[in-house]
């Protein structure tokens, strides 16, 4: 079966081809590790890892490559400003390197959390200096830089013709609108940092000799440095979130074909934005970790929430659609992986002996996720298999677990928590119920929070709904 994917390159969908026979190059822009990372950049990662199991289950060898940007980032898109680490590590009083260190690891166990598959290869910014630097100098070596003293090595858009192609920019309009703020000594608005020296007067906590001065090296090039060594100099897929088409991916492009001198990547997906309301009221915006309050996959747990539960959420909207989160659509995703789960008990209660997937039940679902990646409609095939009563239980279930390996969604782990609870604390927890439930009906609301935090704290999950109140275990 042909996977067809959207190409931003194209901005068109088109059958996938690998270009070596069986296997696929997948490189994905990873953190940035200067803070947690919030649930919109997790929704960015939830479509990259269906991207990568819609490939497994097509039987490739996938070589997946997620970076983690520890160093260069500055808290503009402009090259200016200070590293979001430096800020970062202010900010939460630690090093840059523990900083680093810290949210890497909870990226890491958030991605266990939601189910993502670990990458073949990590690859930190900071362990790749020697080949960003070689880069930059391959770039220098063909004309392609120029240096702003005291500043750092540009990359000079205007010779590359092509620059504009990939994000389908208005240079002229671009040109127009920053002339007066552009940096001194740019020769263009579009070009960008390669390698930033350190100030004259202070030491960097993370700093580089180079041929050019004692430095660091600029975001975009980092995750060009990294693709090339690890994937090669020609790569299937490349993908990120869809603020980078713009900017990072544009340079990207333009550095690594310039300092190639031929086509890099076949196939760039992007995923749209996870929005949020805005406190005034005033509409959505995109979640951003400018955001003093942003959501964390840590602040949904506190709320009683499964972090799968958001990964339903997450399927239920096309990769390619803006979505807007909101509270209500988080509780609908909770009742909704509840039913899942309880559905799944019930079926597994009913097996008593393994099945075979059925062919027949497994044609829409997959005909979906290979029509770039339909994830609403993936589901759509999945709760209708769960209503089939013609065919054996175990066929059903061995069908429901072919889907997860796609979803994801933890099918073969859901288990009758309730059954491994011993009766006291069966009863405890009714009685908290209870409690819970007259408190609201006395308007007591901090104590219906406080017993339902309570629960939450030892793994107890409340579902309220118009028939009254449910719990499951995490
Ligand atoms: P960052 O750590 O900010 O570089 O972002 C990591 C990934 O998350 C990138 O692929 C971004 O494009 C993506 N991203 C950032 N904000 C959002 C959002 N609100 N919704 C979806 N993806 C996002
Ligand atoms: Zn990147």
């Amino acid at each position: 079966m042909d996977i067809t994917l959207y190409n931003t390159l194209t901005r068109s969908k088109e059958p996938f081809a690998p270009i070596a026979a069986g296997k696929v190059g997948l490189y994905t822009c990873g953190p940035t590790v200067y803070s947690d990372a919030h649930i919109g950049n997790f929704r960015t990662y939830v479509f990259e890892d269906i991207l990568k199991r819609v490939l497994l289950w097509a039987g490739y060898d996938v070589r997946h490559v997620l970076n983690v940007t520890d160093v260069g980032h500055l808290t503009s898109d402009a090259d200016e400003g200070e590293d979001k680490m430096i800020v970062g590590a202010r900010r939460e009083g630690k090093g840059v390197w523990e900083l680093a260190q810290a949210h890497w690891d909870t990226f890491r166990n958030d991605m266990r959390r939601l189910n993502i598959l670990e990458p073949t290869v990590w690859c930190r910014a900071t362990d790749h200096i020697p080949e960003q630097i070689d880069l930059v100098r391959t770039l220098e070596e063909k004309g392609y830089t120029y240096e702003i003293a005291g500043n750092g090595i540009y990359f000079d858009t205007s010779k590359f013709p092509d620059y504009a192609k990939f994000a389908r920019l208005d240079i002229a309009g671009l040109q127009a609108g920053a002339r007066v703020k552009m940096a001194e000594g740019k020769r263009n608005p579009t070009d960008f940092a390669l390698w930033k020296f350190s100030p004259a007067d202070k030491q960097r906590q993370m700093e580089w000799p180079s041929p050019w001065g004692v430095g660091f090296p600029g975001w975009h090039v980092e995750c060009s440095a990294m693709a090339v060594k690890h994937l090669g100099e020609r790569l299937d897929i490349h993908c990120g979130g869809i603020d980078h088409v713009h900017v990072h991916h544009t340079n990207e492009v333009a550095q690594v074909e310039c300092a190639l001198g031929h086509k890099w990547v076949n196939v760039w997906l992007h995923g749209e934005f996870l929005t949020f309301a805005k406190a005034d009221g005033q509409g959505d915006e995109k979640m951003a970790k400018s955001d003093e309050d942003f959501l964390t996959v840590d602040r949904l747990i506190e709320r009683g929430y499964e972090p799968l539960a958001y990964r339903l959420l997450l399927l239920g909207a096309h990769y390619r659609q803006q979505l807007a989160f909101t509270w209500e659509a988080m509780d609908a995703a909770a009742s909704a992986l509840a039913k899942l789960t309880r559905a799944v008990i019930e079926l597994k209660r009913q097996c008593d002996a393994p099945g075979e997937p059925i062919d027949a039940c497994l044609g829409e679902f997959h005909a979906a996720m290979t029509d770039d990646l339909n994830m609403p409609r993936c589901l759509a095939a999945m709760w209708g298999l769960l209503k089939d009563t013609d065919h054996p239980k175990a066929d059903v279930y061995a069908t429901l677990l072919e889907m997860d390996k796609v979803l994801g969604l933890g099918i073969e782990a859901m288990e009758d928590a309730a059954a491994k609870l011993d009766a006291d604390s069966i009863a405890e927890i009714e009685a908290l119920i209870a409690e819970r439930a007259a408190a609201k009906k006395d308007k007591n609301f901090a104590r219906a929070d406080e017993i339902r935090d309570s629960l939450a704290a030892s793994g107890i999950v409340l579902e309220d709904s118009p028939a009254g109140t449910t719990w499951r275990k995490q």
